[in-house]
């Protein structure tokens, strides 16, 4: 068994990984370990070779390859450690215990932050009726056969799910020569960002069909055709309107799932919601040695946010490893009429601005964004257009957050449909 000591450990070499490790060293953390259990590091940016990276976090437009590039330098010159090709498997109180190919690793730390990403949704998540052919993939295992490996997954592609992995690998099949027949959506709304949905379906006239799902699947060595029926208001597929697609290959981009196995080993409290941890604004668990940040935490939109979420995990996993991170009463805070999600769920009494992140449960426009406690509406926000695909975020300020009465409530108030 080999032994480690350090301040702060970190379990993810992804975008949220590496910001949390560099953060964690510039604000003071003397020894930083990345565990990671792929042999290179940047996390699921590696097959995502599309541009469109980085426009907010550093003002040009780059590739997911190029993003992740710029924070593996950072994180080397920074001094940050990094144990490649090893799983963390479990979390006993401060110590961590991963295996590689040499055996058992044993970390004892300060702090941890988790920053695992997610794994996608699969047929067996949704239970789609039909027979068992090969050409069912997720969108983002077509993905990395495409971009990584090289190979082609299909020459007629039906779509299910209007997420941004999605409409990105119906551009991506487009481009590469593939027929990409329809992207079969089971809300009445886009599910990604509308962004993708002008440059990847629009420009390349691939079909959007909302409030629609696929009811069957034929095919016996290899997928024939998929059929495809209108839901009603309780999403109830309306049969009588059913209609066959010939295709021989279905993506399914239908939803990610935060990685936290390692998570529950530790006992951290998890929301029924987000389905990642429940944490302060210092992405702090209730236990209070480890953090979590990135699609860990809760699925993001764009992989800037997810930089700047896991910066604020890195520097308080630091702060409390050196005792310095003040343990203060925590006040809840609540998703409420039009909102979804809120992350953070929990508030620690403060001086600081706090940024609140959110999904709104659906699409509008004309939307009044608040932030209210007890006393009434504290923070105020006009949006022309929201959409659930789209994290939204209100900041409190800090001479507010010292002086909140009773729980803190989020709300979206859509003047337009
Ligand atoms: C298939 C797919 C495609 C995507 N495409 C886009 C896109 O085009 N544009 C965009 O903005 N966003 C995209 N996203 C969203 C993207 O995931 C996030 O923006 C960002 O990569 C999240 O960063 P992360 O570090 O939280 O997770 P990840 O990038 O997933 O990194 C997590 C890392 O943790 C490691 N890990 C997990 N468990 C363990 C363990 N137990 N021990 C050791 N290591 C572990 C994984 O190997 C991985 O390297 C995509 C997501 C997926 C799943």
């Amino acid at each position: 068994m080999k032994n480690y000591t350090c301040n702060v450990v970190v379990v993810g070499a992804g975008p949220a990984g590496l910001a949390a490790a560099i953060s964690a060293k510039k604000n003071g953390a003397e020894n930083v370990i990345i565990i990671e259990r792929e042999n290179r590091m940047g996390g699921i940016l590696k097959q995502c070779i599309h541009a469109g990276f980085g426009l907010q976090y550093f003002g040009e437009e780059l590739t997911g390859p190029e993003y992740a590039e710029k924070f593996m330098n950072l994180a080397k010159d920074a001094g940050v450690e990094f144990l490649l090709n090893t799983t963390a498997i479990e979390i006993k109180e401060k110590s961590l215990l991963c295996v590689n190919t040499e055996g058992v690793v044993h970390i004892e730390f300060g702090a941890l932050v988790l920053a695992m990403g997610c794994r996608e949704r699969t047929r067996a998540n949704l239970m789609i009726p039909g027979s068992r052919p090969a050409g069912i993939y997720t969108a983002g295992t077509a993905q990395k056969l495409i971009n990584v490996f090289g190979h082609k997954v299909g020459d007629e592609v039906v779509i299910l799910g209007s997420g941004d992995i999605g409409m990105i690998m119906a551009r991506r099949l487009t481009m590469g020569g593939a027929k990409v027949k329809a992207v079969i959506e089971i809300m009445p709304y886009l599910a990604g960002l509308v962004r993708n949905k002008l440059q990847c379906l629009d420009d390349f006239d691939i079909p959007l069909m909302l409030s629609h799902t696929i009811v069957d699947i034929t095919g016996v060595d290899r997928v024939e055709s998929v059929t495809v029926a209108p839901v009603d208001e309780k999403r109830q597929p309306i049969m009588e309107q059913a209609q066959v697609i010939p295709c021989d290959t279905l993506l399914l981009s239908v939803g990610l799932i935060p990685e936290n196995e390692l998570t529950r080993s530790a006992d951290v409290s998890l929301s029924g919601i987000t389905k990642g941890a429940v944490v302060n604004q210092y992405k702090q668990t209730d236990k209070p040695y480890i953090f979590a940040c990135g699609n860990v935490l809760h699925v993001n939109d764009l992989v800037d946010h997810v930089s700047h979420e896991s910066e604020d995990a890195g520097k308080f996993a630091a702060m409390y490893a050196a005792g310095k991170l003040p343990q203060t009463e925590e006040i809840s805070v609540e998703p409420g009429e039009g909102v979804r999600y809120v992350c953070p769920q929990k508030m620690a009494a403060t001086e600081e601005n706090v940024d609140l992140y959110f999904r709104t449960a659906a699409p509008g426009r004309n939307t009044t964004l608040t932030i209210s406690d007890d006393t009434g509406v504290l923070v105020t926000k006009k949006l022309v257009r929201t959409t659930p695909g789209t994290i939204e975020k209100l900041t409190l300020p800090g001479e507010l957050a010292k002086n909140t009465c009773g729980k803190l409530v989020v709300r979206a108030e859509h003047k337009e449909v």
